[in-house]
């Protein structure tokens, strides 16, 4: 059995969770649900980065100590997962014993191969940002941090680097010699642009206590803890049982697809490779960073106060309305305009007009014509012959991460199936008493919506077991059963539409 093995970053719990979370998650659902589908044993990892000051500000802003402050936001993340029928295999927090004893050890080992080393540091510091930034990145910025764009401090103090400078060239060369590693190509060019202009500095991987308190005991010296980042990347090793279970780990490791937004693509492309290397460890297959949703020009974010809470729109349109919406309406990689006018158009249309409709019709006309029981009759029709081959493009899209794509064929022959309806007219065959050939036909919508709802399961999987229940299958799918004939006797059980429609004017 072959494993698949994705992530999402780890949220940093300062504050809840808005749609930008959502979307990386249920992205990496869809994956891991596919993967699934063809019989790989999936491990989805996702979880909590709980450490740093400014955690520990927001807690204190709220009355409380880190710790409670962390396991309650920590909560709100789950909670949210299982509102989004997000089906992760583990959730790794960073102020778990075996994330925290992985990391120390990972210091240790780095430490005795001399890859640290202690000095004095002068540089900038982001507090939001917690991170460090040169005289010559500050001043491109115009004075401010730039990443996000707020003011920095000057900070000189004695810390513990990672000679992340030493690897250098090994890393312009693994690049190079890999395509497909950084995904998509705007990310690696970006990544490689960064490479070709700047020399890649020793990463400082301390804090000392003094200034930054919460967080994991630096183990080569008690008056330091770790930097959150260096802390946070070590969780997509600690998790799978670096330390705690080596034969899961060898299993496991090495990541297939490491999936975040990209604005974190350099600290997945350019630490976490040299981390991997310098610990003596295989690479993941593929770092893949998607865009942001944008209101309008801008940026979805706490400061701007323009976040887009994913229960809320829950509410109004269905977990699989949003679900769907995220993972259609733009390609996987680019940035797109969050509309709550879009999306409900993209749910009336696709969801409910194309195939809530498609399913609700012929299940009706089974249930009119043939008391809902329907055997099989005849081959795949010519009329279908050319759509539903075109299912053969939806698996490799899918494994290269094309999800809009994916869907293109599937939604194709929901289309043609649609029109066949207009053109078969089958209560004209059924006036006409023309019996076997109105059976042929609605055997093969059946069998059309058995395949369709195999191929959308990742992408709106509660609505697929529901339109399983209403063909009377059992909800079991497999991507082997993407095949014309698999089922040999339907006996549906009609329901509620799928989707009802959405009132716009509500
Ligand atoms: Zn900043």
């Amino acid at each position: 059995m072959s494993k698949f093995y994705i992530t999402t970053p780890i949220y940093y719990v300062n504050a809840a969770p808005h749609i930008g979370h959502a979307y990386t998650s249920v992205i990496a659902d869809c994956i891991g649900r596919y993967h699934r589908l063809k019989g790989e044993e999936v491990f989805y990892l996702t979880g909590t980065d709980e450490h740093g000051e400014k955690i520990k500000k927001a807690a204190a802003a709220k009355g409380m100590e880190p710790q409670p402050f962390v396991d309650m936001v920590s909560e709100n993340f789950r909670n949210l997962w299982k509102a989004l029928d997000v089906e992760y295999d583990y959730f790794v927090r960073t102020t778990d014993k075996d994330h925290t004893a992985a990391v120390q050890e990972v210091i240790r080992i780095l430490n005795e191969k001399g890859d640290i080393y202690k000095a004095v540091y002068k540089a900038f510091y982001c507090v939001p940002c917690e991170t460090f930034w040169t005289d010559t990145q500050v001043k491109e910025a115009g004075g401010s941090c730039p990443m996000c764009k707020r003011g920095v401090e000057e900070v000189e103090e004695e810390n513990y680097f990672f000679r992340l400078s030493r690897y250098e060239d090994w890393l312009k060369k693994y690049i190079a010699d890999n395509p497909g590693f950084i995904r998509p190509k705007i990310r690696r060019n970006e990544v490689t642009g960064f490479l070709e202009n700047n020399k890649l500095a020793d990463l400082c991987i301390s804090r000392p206590k003094a200034r930054v308190s919460w967080g994991i005991d630096f183990p080569l010296n008690g008056d330091y803890v770790v930097y959150v980042w260096f802390d946070a990347l070590l969780n997509y090793i600690s998790a799978p049982g670096f330390l705690s279970d080596k034969e899961k780990f060898k299993r496991l490791w090495p990541a297939d697809v490491h999936l975040m937004a990209k604005d974190i693509i350099r600290h997945h492309a350019i630490f976490w490779p040299v981390m991997l290397y310098a610990l003596g460890l295989e690479l993941p297959g593929t770092i893949m960073a998607h865009g942001w949703w944008k209101m309008g020009e801008e940026k979805m974010s706490k400061s701007l106060g323009n976040i887009v809470n994913p229960l809320e729109v829950i509410k109004s349109v269905g977990v699989d309305g949003l679900r769907y919406f995220l993972l259609r309406e733009i390609s996987l990689g680019g940035d797109g305009n969050y509309c709550a006018q879009a999306l409900i158009n993209r749910v009336n249309s696709d969801l409910a007009n194309d195939i809530g409709n498609l399913l609700h019709r012929t299940l009706n006309m089974a249930e009119k014509y043939f008391d809902g029981a329907v055997e099989a009759a005849g081959a795949l029709p010519e009329m279908f012959r050319e759509s539903f081959g075109r299912l053969s493009d939806y698996a490799p899209a899918m494994d290269n991460l094309e999800l809009s794509a994916a869907l293109e064929p599937v939604l194709a022959f929901i289309g043609a199936m649609n029109k066949s309806i207009e053109e078969v007219k089958p209560w004209a065959l059924a006036k006409a008493a023309k019996t076997s050939e109105l059976k042929e036909f609605i055997y093969s919508l059946l069998e059309g919506l058995r395949v369709v709802f195999i191929c959308l399961y990742p992408f709106i999987p509660s609505s697929a077991v529901r339109a399983y229940g209403q063909l009377g299958l059992e909800a079991k799918f497999d991507l082997k059963d993407v095949s014309w004939g698999a089922v040999k006797r339907y006996n549906i059980t009609k329901g509620e539409p799928l989707f009802p429609r959405i009132d716009v004017n509500r």
